[in-house]
């Protein structure tokens, strides 16, 4: 790994503010597929895949020669907000992939190009569209980190950074958190003109809570809040920005049960490359922006387009990546179910790809986290009290990769537990 000296620049120059250099306190230089290589030639197995932005493996060479061919074209790459070739076959390729196979009748916004700016926009949206200005998020929940993301997003040390107070919010008890029924208090309070709560202009959800904790909604509450929103003309907002593009097998994470949000927002892996990139869909009558009225310098990210029109293509032409999805889920989910049968105070939850190794007490997470770092595998921790080691592997993963990472991951239990 790299010396000390080597990394000064960093602590000299750049902001305290940075975060997962300190959780991989090493130099990175190249990175394949799963794989990710400091500059000392260690390779580190990527468990993490950029937060969710790498669903296809670091530099698919599907995606790279797609963006190769096009920047060799010279084709545009800061296109603002004007119509360019590669929007367009974006947007038709959204629609005959995503949205017709899906009876899926949305239009799509291409706001500034990252989650927080795709939730910033639905909030403006279903609040302009009702004329309503509260909103009901979740216990947990995670949108963003500007002002209207925070305001929507549940941990403490995460909203006092606003420096202002987050308003105009209902915090709700998310699936599971109270062991009971957990959406009676929201169905109460909303049909009840004294309970102080106002009609709300929409509900803003993730289907998995991903930085919370993997807190994973059972489909059935997620049918029964789209219907309670329905039959009361609030509006359903997915946050599919980290569970969405397949990360919990199909490429929406709301279809497991069946509903039809009003807006969904996306971000990470839509681009498939790890380029910026955002978009929100809302149903096709809740499109009353005035031209320009949520707008952004960088909303013409074409290379981005490129391969975002790629990762469609190649990726959800069918239901094969959704279906292997489900087998490698299950697979992670027979390790983890095999340590937390063997250490007291360790359990699981997740869905998909997206899997929690959760502690009773929450500094293992972290120390977990650190061994497998050692160990060559990048794993990071989430949750209220970071007690959750999260996985979140590229989808492309071999069986042999993810075997291998699970591997370190038991062993990584084990020493944190006081083994060898
Ligand atoms: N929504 C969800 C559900 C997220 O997980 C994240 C990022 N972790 C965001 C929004 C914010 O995305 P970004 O960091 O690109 O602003």
């Amino acid at each position: 790994m790299t010396t000390t000296a080597e990394m000064t620049i960093f602590e000299e120059l750049e902001s305290n503010v940075r975060g997962y250099c300190r959780s991989w306190p090493t130099l990175f230089d190249t990175a394949q597929g799963s794989w990710i290589r400091d500059d000392s030639g260690r390779d580190f197995l990527d468990f993490f895949a950029g937060a969710g932005s790498l669903n296809y493996g670091h530099n698919n060479p599907v995606l790279k020669q797609a963006l190769i061919d096009y920047i060799a074209r010279d084709g545009i790459t800061h296109g603002l907000d004007m119509s360019t070739v590669a929007k367009q076959k974006l947007l038709e390729t959204i629609d005959s992939v995503l949205l017709n196979p899906r009876g899926l009748d949305y239009k799509v916004q291409f706001p500034g190009p990252t989650g927080a700016n795709a939730v910033e926009a639905a909030l403006k949206l279903a609040r302009k569209v009702t004329g309503r200005t509260t909103i009901l998020n979740f216990t947990n929940a995670f949108h963003g980190m500007t002002l209207g993301a925070l305001s929507v997003t549940g941990n403490a040390a995460k909203r006092a950074g606003a420096g202002v107070p987050l308003t105009y919010v209902n915090p709700m008890p998310y699936d599971g958190y109270l062991d009971g029924d957990e959406l009676a208090w929201m169905e109460k309070a909303l049909d009840d003109s004294s309970s102080g709560i106002e009609k709300p202009a929409a509900v803003i959800v993730e289907t998995v809570q991903g930085e919370g904790g993997v807190n994973v909604a059972r489909a059935e509450f997620l049918k029964r809040l789209s219907e309670l929103c329905a039959a009361r003309g609030i509006l359903l907002i997915v946050d599919d920005v980290q569970m969405g593009c397949g990360r919990t097998g199909p490429f929406f994470s709301f279809e497991i049960a069946g509903i039809t949000p009003d807006i969904v927002t996306l971000s990470k892996s839509i681009s498939g490359y790890g380029m910026p990139l955002a978009l929100v869909l809302m149903r096709r009558e809740l499109d009353q922006w005035a031209p320009g009225e949520h707008n952004g310098t960088f909303r013409g990210n074409n290379p981005a387009f490129v391969t975002a029109t790629a990762t469609l293509e190649n990726f959800w032409a069918d239901g094969r990546l959704a279906e292997s999805t489900a087998a490698k889920g299950a697979r992670i989910h027979r390790s983890f179910s095999d340590l937390s049968d063997t250490y007291e105070g360790v359990s699981t939850r997740g869905r998909g790809l997206v899997h929690g190794l959760v502690f009773d007490e929450p500094s293992e997470a972290g120390k977990v986290s650190r061994i497998a770092f050692e160990q060559g595998l990048l794993v990071e921790t989430s949750g209220a009290e970071d007690e959750v080691v999260k996985l979140l592997p590229p989808l492309t993963i071999t069986d042999d990769e993810l075997d291998h990472g699970l591997s370190i991951l038991g062993a990584a239990v084990d020493k944190a537990r006081g083994g060898n």
